[in-house]
């Protein structure tokens, strides 16, 4: 095994799904979304805790990562939350995924994937990503309604600012889930049955109890951060991933001396130099360079100089009890987090922990 790695703290990633249920209340259900790898922690591992600790839901965002999940024997229904191609329909009904339909187009296509399959129509109703317009949601509706081959098993739309506390943002949210209830009562109206209703990501999870319905779907907050806006008291989520790497060569520096490309760091006294066997090519930012604290045995040291493709330098010290392989926990929880880290470079924690590369060793613990 290489001597980084990602620790996934299982236990952790079932406190935040005990944690997401106990706020959405016993009549909700629980999506897990797993898209992205679960968002770089693993698909199978964590779809199989998801379960094992109560979702009723997974999602994946492409075909291929629903392959994955049947492959290893899930039979939990999982959303396809993105457009799927015309080409894929046959592989969807095949896997039995449940695709998010948002024109007629699709839900035609669908229709002949040549078996039974349920979908959830998708209403926009202010993200402007996929969906139908909130007036045109009956119609299709009926229309999927009356394929055979296509069963409406719920109605779904997308919250774009549910992490925001601005008052004109929770304005947006609250506007958003007017036009979803209408879209929803128009086709009941229809004398249709709707089937589930859901609309929450992580940022409704926490801040819109009005955005509850039948099921949540909150993402990063399962993986144990907050959206933009923090996560309210009493709704502690315990980060699930921790990059740890081993000091793998130290050496003496002396002052004046400069570290890695660039010459962007260079000794202000002579110290001890640490390489982790870490870098941007891990998914640790190159944007990071000389901005990043890594964590050994409790104490904080800065990284120096460039973040390179493989490496990266710890400034030890001038003195130091800091020995070769020993364990730098890079981020995690109880060190620097992924959110600190997003913080410093403009970003939010998902791309930070999507972007571990898939050569870092996963160990689920
Ligand atoms: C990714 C995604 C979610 C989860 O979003 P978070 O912000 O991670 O909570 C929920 N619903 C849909 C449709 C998504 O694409």
């Amino acid at each position: 095994m290489r001597a980084v790695k990602a620790i996934i703290h299982l236990d952790n990633f079932r406190h935040n799904i005990e944690k997401a249920r106990e706020k959405a209340g016993a009549r909700t259900g629980l999506c897990a979304p797993v898209k992205a790898d679960a968002y770089g922690h693993g698909a199978v591992p964590v779809a199989r805790a998801a379960l094992e600790a109560g979702a009723s839901h997974l999602a994946v965002a492409t075909v291929s990562e629903g392959a994955e999940l049947r492959q290893a024997g899930i039979k939990a229904p999982v959303f396809l939350f993105s457009q799927a191609l015309p080409g894929e329909m046959e592989e969807i009904a095949a896997l039995d995924l449940i695709p998010l339909v948002g024109d007629r187009e699709a839900a035609e296509v669908l229709a002949k994937a040549g078996r039974r399959l349920e979908v959830h129509l998708k209403v926009d109703t202010g993200m402007g990503r996929m969906g139908a317009r909130p007036e045109n949601a009956a119609e299709l509706a009926a229309f999927i309604v009356s394929q055979k081959s296509l069963k409406l098993g719920g109605v779904a739309t997308h919250l774009s600012v549910s992490d925001s506390l601005e008052p004109a943002d929770i304005a947006y949210t609250k506007g958003q889930l007017s036009r979803f209830r209408g879209a929803v009562d128009s086709i009941k109206a229809a004398g249709l049955d709707p089937g589930l209703i859901h609309a929450a990501n992580s940022g409704a999870l926490c801040f819109h109890e009005d955005a509850y319905f039948d099921l949540v779907r909150p993402g990063i907050f399962l993986y144990g951060y907050s959206p933009a806006a923090g996560i309210p008291e009493g709704l502690d989520a315990e980060p699930v991933m921790e990059l740890r790497g081993a000091v793998v060569f130290i050496k003496k520096v002396f002052k004046g001396e400069d570290i890695s490309y660039g010459r962007t760091w260079t000794a202000p006294e002579d110290t001890y130099i640490g390489t982790l066997p870490v870098g941007y090519a891990d998914g640790l930012p190159r944007l990071l360079s000389n901005r990043h604290s890594v964590y050994i045995k409790g104490r904080a040291y800065p990284q120096v100089g460039r973040i390179c493709m493989d490496q990266c330098m710890i400034n030890l010290g001038p003195e130091t009890d800091v020995k070769r392989w020993d364990e730098a926990i890079i981020f995690g929880p109880g060190a620097v987090t992924a959110a600190d880290m997003a913080a410093k470079i403009g970003t939010i924690s998902y791309e930070i922990t999507c972007n571990i590369n898939k050569r870092v060793p996963r160990v689920y613990i």
